[in-house]
């Protein structure tokens, strides 16, 4: 008997059963096929434009057994994808045919509070990272939803409300543990495997699958001054003009992000305002609460905001203060430029393009950055974006596929119309599948160092189902 799985060369080959049966006897984990419990939960991520049905799912539970998922896919030279927290917007995570290596279900979590040290394990999500450091005080920068897995964040480089203070989660990152292409299991650090820690820091799983991440925890909280302010959509120019003018001038500290959607049914705003466009400030201070009520003043004494909520909160309460508007299901269409600068020209453009929005869910969406992230050297890791100060991020979202075409079309034409105000590099982990094109300019300067790297661990293009850096032999 054998089974038919897709290979690196998308041709469905035959694996014989007694090799399957040898992986599943050398797995603590669960090996699952297409009739097991659990097979369509598993294949099941974050973004619901992606339905693929990998022939093969390993549920690993620990370094081992992802030592024999990657041999058996080496041997079989079978397609493979790896599953962190199954958030990314382009669903490699899962893989039509081939094998899905799912860490999801290794989520260990050890902190030390007194070197103020986490080691995390690969299916941890932002909101088990933030539970278990925070009970010490303590965190890392992450992204701003919970539910987003620490493995993909980490490995395009991630940034969220700490990052301004305290750098990219990649500039956090003191080790990784690394099983590569030829199944060895190597430490990826400052003083071990030093190409590799350099590449994993932003070049995503390229380079092997990250069993164990190791990062700098910072003293954080408990209570951080944070929350939103809301702007009816009829001042969203001057709004939008104040921002930039607050942004520029913003110590580290200080974190102001722009969203421009119709308004959530929201308690603290009128139910004449649900529906209807609106200018989000979401703020946060990353220092103490007196000076950080001092420093956010401009920026909420400006103009006639509908609402202000800006407050102490639990810094692991606000870290999950967007969860409600993201939740998995809905069909993702995500779309993303750089800036170094907020024209006026872009203002408009955002503006008109607000007024159209082809979704109750969808929203524009600007991230702060700079600051700690920006003061690293550019070639000091992969990720390729150091310069950018504000990241646009075009969130669109809706429920069915009968919104594709109009939503995706909306979606290409307001890049295409911001393109000319941007940087032209992009963050990769808002890279969409249907831009392959853009990775090498995500990566700019790095980008050959990157391609030096993978053809020295994995020539073959084992770990091809990501934003792919092509060795030189394939
Ligand atoms: C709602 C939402 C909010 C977001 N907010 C932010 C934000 O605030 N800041 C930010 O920086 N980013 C943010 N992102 C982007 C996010 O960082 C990426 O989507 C990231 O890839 C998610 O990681 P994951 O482990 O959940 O994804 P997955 O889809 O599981 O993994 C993504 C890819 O990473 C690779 N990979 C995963 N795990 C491993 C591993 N252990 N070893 C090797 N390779 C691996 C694989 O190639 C995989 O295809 C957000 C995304 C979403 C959907």
């Amino acid at each position: 008997m054998a089974v038919s799985i897709r290979n690196i060369a998308g041709v469905d080959v035959a694996v014989a059963q007694e090799a399957i049966d040898a992986l599943r006897g050398s797995i603590r984990g669960e090996l699952l096929d297409r009739g097991s419990p659990g097979y369509d939960a598993a294949r099941t991520i974050w973004n619901a434009m992606i339905d693929r049905r990998p022939a093969l799912i390993i549920s690993a539970r620990g370094a081992a057994d992802v030592v024999r998922a990657v041999e058996f896919a080496r041997d079989h030279q079978l397609l493979l994808a790896v599953r962190g927290g199954g958030h990314n917007i382009a669903g490699n995570a899962v893989c039509d045919g081939g094998v899905m290596l799912d860490l999801s279900k290794m989520r260990g979590i050890r902190v030390d509070p007194h070197r103020r040290t986490a080691i995390v394990e690969p299916g941890c999500t932002l909101g088990d990272l933030d539970h278990d450091t925070q009970v010490f005080g303590l965190a890392t920068p992450v992204g701003i939803n919970s539910t987003t897995g620490v493995a993909g964040l980490t490995l395009g480089g991630g940034f969220g409300w700490l990052t301004r203070k305290h750098g990219l989660t990649i500039d956090n990152l003191l080790s990784a543990d690394v099983v590569t292409a030829n199944g060895a299991l190597v430490r990826a650090s400052a003083a071990e495997n030093t190409d590799l820690f350099w590449a994993i820091r932003g070049g995503g799983g390229n380079f092997g699958v990250v069993t164990a991440f190791e990062f700098r925890l910072h003293p954080v909280g408990p209570q951080v001054l944070s929350g939103l302010i809301v702007h009816p959509f009829s001042d969203a120019k001057g709004v939008l003009q104040h921002y930039r003018e607050f942004a520029v001038q913003a110590p580290d500290d200080v974190v102001p992000w722009v969203v421009i959607r119709k308004a959530p049914p929201l308690p603290f705003l009128p139910v004449a305002v649900h529906g209807t466009e609106v200018v989000i400030l979401a703020v946060f201070y990353a220092g103490d609460m007196a000076a950080g009520e001092r420093a956010l003043e401009p920026l909420r004494r400006y103009g006639k905001p509908i609402a202000d909520v800006v407050g102490p909160h639990p810094y692991a309460g606000w870290q999950q203060a967007f969860d409600p508007l993201l939740v998995p299901g809905a069909r993702n269409y995500w779309k993303s430029h750089n800036f170094t600068k907020i024209d006026d020209g872009l203002i408009d453009t955002l503006i008109s393009y607000a007024g159209k929005l082809p979704s109750p869910h969808t929203e524009i969406f600007i991230g702060q950055l700079g600051g700690a992230a920006k003061r690293v050297p550019v070639g000091a890791t992969a990720y390729g974006m150091r310069d950018a100060e504000f990241v646009l991020n075009v969130h669109g979202r809706w429920d069915t596929a009968a919104e594709d075409e109009g939503g995706i079309r909306w979606a290409r034409a307001l890049t295409a119309d911001t393109a000319r105000f941007a940087t032209g590099s992009v963050y990769i982990n808002f890279v969409t599948a249907d831009e392959s094109e853009r990775v090498q300019a995500a990566y700019g300067p790095n980008y050959e160092r990157l391609v030096a790297v993978k053809n020295k661990y994995d020539p073959q293009n084992l770990f091809r189902m990501n934003h792919n850096i092509q060795p030189a032999a394939v």
